[in-house]
């Protein structure tokens, strides 16, 4: 772990968890065994619900995880998919049918960057990008949605048939120089997740989702882990601290329940203000 960079302003102790809001529902939480994913599983967890981890690479992460979740008193489990492979989103959602009834909630969380300046940018990494960001989160909510269909409203758990949660980025709306794959990706989750809700919501079936600014995790080490870097990135961020990925999970175990339920087709920028042009705050 990387030693942390000194900040006059914290996230502070941990927050009590949400009160069990979700309990007896089934999530599926994808790239749910690191950084924000994972906080997303234990926030879920600890709201009640039983949380089936998709990963791809990192085995103990993901059944360390799970053992984890488990020791909360819910079912939890280790899924191994890629999500930009329409066989293994499909095999992945049957297995996790079978092994707990059905799914409630999807928090379609699975993302990476493939970073190059614009002509330097291959064609591997932009259909990579596209292919895991934006193509990934549209086969799982298919499946998802076949479900949620399949079933409709249960109404002891919860009064949508389901729910639906696209991790987005900041980058939907703030175009990102020698990003342009990982940019484009969060923009078309944008436009994907508005679409989805207004064909679904007559069907009950709640489409949201969460634009994270800056959070301290893998994805981005090299903006946080030194003074410098941190320093810098404080100069984006209105509210002066790093998001922590709990800040994420607090967000999605709410959005998830019935407490968010006439929330339909929105995205929740959780970013400490980035949004708000910090630039012009001194320069009107
Ligand atoms: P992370 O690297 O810690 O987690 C990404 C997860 O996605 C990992 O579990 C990884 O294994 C998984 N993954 C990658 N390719 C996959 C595939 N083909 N199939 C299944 N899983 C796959 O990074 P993170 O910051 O936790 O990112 C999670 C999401 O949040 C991403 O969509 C990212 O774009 C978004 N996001 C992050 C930040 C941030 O500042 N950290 C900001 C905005 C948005």
């Amino acid at each position: 772990m990387t030693t942390p960079v000194a900040s006059s302003h914290t996230a502070g102790p941990a927050l009590p968890p949400l009160p069990a809001l979700l309990t007896g529902q089934t999530a599926i939480v994808t790239g749910g065994n690191s950084g924000i994913g994972a906080a997303v599983a234990l926030a879920l967890a600890q709201a009640g619900a039983n949380v089936a981890i998709n990963y791809v690479v990192g085995d103990d992460a993901a059944n360390n995880l799970a053992a984890q979740l488990t020791g909360l008193g819910i079912l939890a489990k280790a899924y191994k998919a890629d999500v930009s492979s329409e066989d293994q989103v499909a095999a992945m959602f049957a297995s996790v049918i079978a092994d707990f009834g059905t799914v409630d909630i999807l928090v379609a969380n699975a993302g990476l960057q493939r970073d190059a300046a614009f002509t330097q940018m291959t064609l591997a990494q932009w259909n990579t990008v596209l292919g895991i960001n934006l193509t990934g989160q549209f086969l799982c909510a298919r499946e998802a949605v076949k479900e949620f269909l399949r079933r409709g409203v249960v109404p002891e758990r919860s009064r949508a048939a389901g729910k639906i949660i696209c991790m987005s980025s900041v980058h939907q709306v703030i175009p990102w120089a020698g990003h342009v794959n990982y940019a484009t990706s969060k923009g078309g989750i944008h436009m994907m997740m508005e679409s989805l809700a207004q064909e679904l919501a007559p069907q009950r079936i709640r489409v949201n989702a969460i634009a994270p600014g800056a959070i301290r995790t893998p994805i981005n080490t090299e903006a946080w882990s030194t003074q410098e870097a941190y320093d810098r990135l404080m100069t984006l961020v209105p509210y002066g601290r790093i998001g922590e990925p709990e800040d994420i999970g607090q967000v999605a175990a709410w959005l998830a329940s019935d407490h968010a339920d006439y929330v339909v087709g929105t995205t929740i920028f959780v970013d400490g203000g980035m949004t708000l042009y910090p630039g012009f705050a001194t320069n009107g």
